[in-house]
């Protein structure tokens, strides 16, 4: 059981694989096989293009729907780029921001991630905002330190009403479809790191931030990370793309 001050979220990152029939008939079975317990939200994040088709598909289930990323722009010359008005238009209420596939892979700096936090909070969307060190990071022994960086980036200027209903996922870098996940205890110590830094500068937004965790999260160790007190769902991928096993880490959360 997580913290029960909290509800639990569970959220699925498809990232790019799937048909957008696929995707559909995945979103239909999990959301068939899930079965929440009453303090547990569940989101589904597929591609681009079948986000307005997962939403009407998983209408009056329960079910959310987020993007993977989002333009900071209201509009206009970004070409390839998809803006929060058009997120909100295709049934989106929540919206992934700074996976580490993103800062990594394609260079994304904690200001980027900021502005794309900052357009996601103007349209009324929830952040789902990642934050993770390297392998390199963790043997170098800065590991709080990056933390610490990443989450100080979003917080500027940040306000209790608003930042308390920003949701965070830490998601160490190695362990992101690699099937290494961190152990229960440093998950804990990483939300609690970061639960602590949020109450430095916002005393109330801390204890209602929820904070996921996220990788390698799979059914057969949801139940013991989530457990742990600071942690308040899971950011799942590759589990996530089968119904049977995304269904048996949405009952572990309750
Ligand atoms: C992710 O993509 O956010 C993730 C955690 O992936 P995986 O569960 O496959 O490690």
């Amino acid at each position: 059981m997580t913290n029960p001050s909290r509800r639990a979220l569970i959220a699925g990152n498809w990232k790019m694989n799937n048909t957008v029939r696929e995707c559909v008939a995945l979103a239909l079975a999990v959301s068939a096989q899930g079965r929440p317990g009453p303090r547990t939200d569940v989101v589904l994040a597929p591609m681009f293009t079948a986000l307005l088709a997962v939403s009407e598909a998983l209408k009056g289930t329960g079910v959310a729907v987020a993007a993977q990323d989002v333009h900071w722009e209201e509009a206009g010359a970004f070409t390839g780029e998809v803006s929060a008005a058009m997120l909100e238009d295709a049934g989106c209420t929540y919206c992934l921001v700074g996976h580490s596939e993103r800062r990594h892979g394609l260079g994304e700096t904690d200001q980027v991630v900021y502005r794309k936090l900052q357009a996601l909070l103007r349209h009324g969307l929830t952040p789902i905002a990642c934050v993770g060190e390297t392998l390199a990071e963790r043997e170098g022994g800065i590991t709080y330190q990056v933390l610490g960086r990443q989450l100080d980036a979003l917080l500027e200027g940040a306000s209790e009403a608003v930042f308390g209903g920003v949701v965070l996922a830490y998601e160490p870098v190695w362990a992101i479809g690699t099937g290494r996940t961190a152990s229960p205890r440093d998950a804990q110590t990483a939300h609690a790191f970061l639960r602590d830094r949020v109450r430095h500068r916002l005393a109330d937004a801390a204890d209602r931030v929820r904070i996921l965790y996220g990788g390698s999260a799979k059914a057969d160790n949801a139940a013991e990370l989530l457990a742990q007190p600071d942690v308040d769902g899971l950011l799942v991928g590759g589990a996530s793309l089968d119904a049977a096993s995304f269904a048996r880490i949405i009952q572990a959360a309750g």
